[in-house]
Order: structure tokens, then sequence, then C-alpha cells
């Protein structure tokens, strides 16, 4: 039977790769099948972690190969994996104002705010339409003489809501949102959601200005994009 890549086989690929993260070690399989990690080990000496995977997965490892290898699967790789390095580089350099538990508590609560809304907490611009304005490639968008394209501004970036006092500026589900790179720099740790509010509504506009600008969108297109100024109670947040 020809080998199908299907989206529930992606979904479990991904689970157990990049949320599970099954190849950094057996500790992380020894978690999911309940067995001591000398055991697994010796189970799968022939093969090692890509043949627990294969089984696990019910395909071969030649199949396994090619799954790895599909693009859809790469996409998303690269995403997860974008993430966890925030992650990892958070938990490593904030200590102890980062209260997040595990990497698979951060990842939860990542993807549900990507699920539900993906956009910047304060503007209210979508990570999806900041391309637009990269797209545009305008002066600002390169630094300098060597045109090297900026590093920054195209994906939405982890915020801490309240900065102050010291004991607040934390990093946890609640404390943290996704904001974009303009308004990320411009509130920075000196401005409470609350007395940001005027200047986010500033760069509200500024974001619907690059959106009708674009002309390779259709009305429809256009209409659909409006950028919605949020109306949460984040801005009671001082
Ligand atoms: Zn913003």
């Amino acid at each position: 039977m020809e080998f199908k890549i299907t989206q529930n086989l992606i979904d479990e690929y991904i689970k157990y790769v990049y949320v599970y993260r099954v190849k950094s070690g057996y500790k992380a399989i020894s978690e999911i099948d309940g067995e001591k990690e000398d055991e697994i080990k010796n189970k799968y000496k022939n093969g090692g972690i890509q043949k627990w995977l294969a089984n696990k997965l019910h395909l071969t490892l030649e199949e396994l190969g090619t799954l790895e290898s599909n693009d859809v699967v790469l996409k998303e790789k690269e995403k997860i994996n974008k993430w966890f390095e925030k992650y990892s580089n958070k938990k490593s350099s904030t200590k102890p104002e980062f209260k997040f538990e595990s990497w698979l508590e951060f990842y939860n609560w990542y993807k549900e705010k990507i699920i539900n809304d993906n956009s910047c907490c304060y503007c209210g611009i979508k990570e999806k339409d900041l391309e637009i304005y990269f797209n545009k490639q305008t002066s600002q968008y390169f630094v300098n003489e060597d045109d090297k394209a900026r590093q920054r501004g195209k994906v939405l970036e982890l915020e801490r809501i309240v900065t102050a006092p010291k004991e607040k500026n934390i990093y946890s589900k609640d404390n943290c949102a996704l904001a974009c790179y303009i308004c990320n720099n411009a509130k920075s740790d000196f401005l409470s959601a609350k007395s940001f509010k005027p200047i986010a509504k500033g760069i509200n506009v500024f974001w619907n200005k690059v959106i009708h600008e674009d002309k390779n969108l259709s009305d429809e297109e256009l209409f659909n994009k409006i950028v919605k100024f949020p109306d949460t109670d984040i801005w009671e947040k001082e």
C-alpha cells in the first residue's frame, strides 16, 4: 500500500518531536511510555529514538524519513522551534521572574494565543498582516548601507503587560501577551498599559494606513483586513 501523509500523522509527529521533544533523549520518552529510561534505551538499542518514533507512528524508517522532509512538517517545525528558543532563552536569562513551569505550559499558552487571534494585544495588528509592511521593502526595511534586512518586526513578540512594581514584572500565563515590534518597543517597561493606550491608538492608525495603501489588495481583502482596536481589560492595567 502506498504511504500517505495525513494531517493526523503530521499532528502526531509534531506532538512527539516538537512538543514532547523526544529527540532530546530517553527521558522524554520515559515520561510518555511510563517505563524507565534504561529499559527503553535497552529496548531500542538497535535504531534508537528514530526506531521508537517509527513504531509509535506505525511507520517504517523509510516512511518516517519521508514524513520528516514533508513541507508542512518543516514549516511547523520552524514555527515551534522559534518559540522553543524563546522559551529556553528567557528561562535561562530571566530567572526568577520566569514563571512558566515548563516548555509544555509555555507551548500550550502560545498555541492558544495564536489559534484564538494571533494579533498584537495593544494595537490589534494580526501577525499575518505584518508581512504587508515588509513586502513593501521601504527604506526603513533595510538597516543602513549593507542592505541587511531587519531581524525583528515580522512576527509578534512575547510581551509582559504589567512591568511595575518589580515583583509583578514576570513572565506568566496571566502577565504575558503577544505584541507587535512597534508596541513592544514603544511601551517597553516605561509605560503601563493604561498610559500606553493613546499611543497604541496611533500605532493602530499607522497599521490601518499600511494596509489601505497596499494596492494589491481587492476591496474584499481590504475590508477583511481593517485592524480592529482591541477592546479588552488590558487598558485597566496600571
Ligand atoms: Zn502593536
